[in-house]
């Protein structure tokens, strides 16, 4: 019997063959790179893929898929499938000494996690191209003042540069989703814009800050900095968080990082 889509593993299978060959021509691959490919489903975009690299593994969490995946590409040496969870693969162990190219119709239930955990395994990644949710990309490349600038595209851009490169309507899709896709490349930056001293400090500020976006920087960070701890860093407290760039944050985490340490 026919595969069925099942929803609780998000699935949506891309039918349409000039939706697929843009995707294809966007990530562009190359004969020597090596492939990883979250969530192949019935393979549409393996298909296109899987011939044109030196290696290519593909990770999917749906059982029933495995044989499906592995009549059609099991014979290819480069080819090489893994049944488990994305949210806990250990992406580096599949690199060796190569840069692995990440891609994926990502299951919109999981992408926000999958996201994180992919930003502690970027130094063996090259760059990433996902489907998401169209909004989810709009968050992810929104620049200071847009209305979906937020946690997620200040979070994200510390780790990666990140383009929005094509919207894809719901027909390109077998259920169609009810809403439109996007396709993000994401590319690690090769040294980081700003750096923060700690990590948590950096999220904690902007998660504080973005909880009501509202409120002035000085309401919001009433529990980690002052008025003239803020002031310090060349910052007018009165301002809202949507206003910060990304240095601004991790000049805020850091001076929290400092007070903390004293
Ligand atoms: N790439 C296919 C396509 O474009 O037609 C399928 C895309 S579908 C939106 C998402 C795929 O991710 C499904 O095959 C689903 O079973 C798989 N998946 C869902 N959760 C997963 C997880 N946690 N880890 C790996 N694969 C997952």
């Amino acid at each position: 019997m026919a595969h069925q889509a099942r929803k609780r593993f998000g699935q949506n299978f891309l039918h349409d063959p000039n939706v697929i060959q843009n995707i294809i021509n966007l990530i562009h691959p190359r004969p020597d790179e090596h492939l990883v490919e979250i969530g192949p489903g019935q393979g549409a975009m393996t298909r296109q893929l899987v011939s044109s690299c030196k290696k290519f593994d593909a990770i999917e969490l749906d059982r029933d898929l495995i044989p499906v995946l592995q009549t059609e590409f099991g014979h290819l040496p480069q080819f090489e499938l893994h049944q488990g969870d994305a949210l806990k693969f250990p992406f580096c162990d599949l690199a060796n000494n190569d840069k692995l190219r990440v891609t994926g119709n990502l299951p919109y239930n999981i992408s926000t996690p999958l996201l994180f955990h992919l930003m502690d395994h970027l130094h063996c990644i090259q760059d990433m191209h996902f489907m998401l949710q169209k909004e989810v990309v709009v968050r992810i490349t929104a620049q200071p003042g847009d209305k979906l600038y937020g946690r997620l595209g200040i979070m994200l851009g510390y780790f990666c540069d990140s383009e929005n490169l094509m919207t894809i309507g719901p027909g390109a899709f077998r259920p169609a989703p009810k809403v439109d896709s996007a396709i993000v490349r994401l590319t690690p930056w090769s040294s980081l814009p700003a750096e923060a001293e700690n990590l948590a400090d950096l999220n904690r500020v902007v998660t504080q800050a973005f909880s009501q976006r509202r409120k002035t920087l000085r309401n919001s960070m009433k529990n980690l900095l002052d008025i003239d701890e803020i002031t310090q860093l060349g910052i007018d407290p009165s301002i809202r968080p949507e206003q910060l760039a990304l240095q601004d944050f991790v000049n805020l985490a850091n001076q929290l990082h400092n007070k903390q340490a004293k």
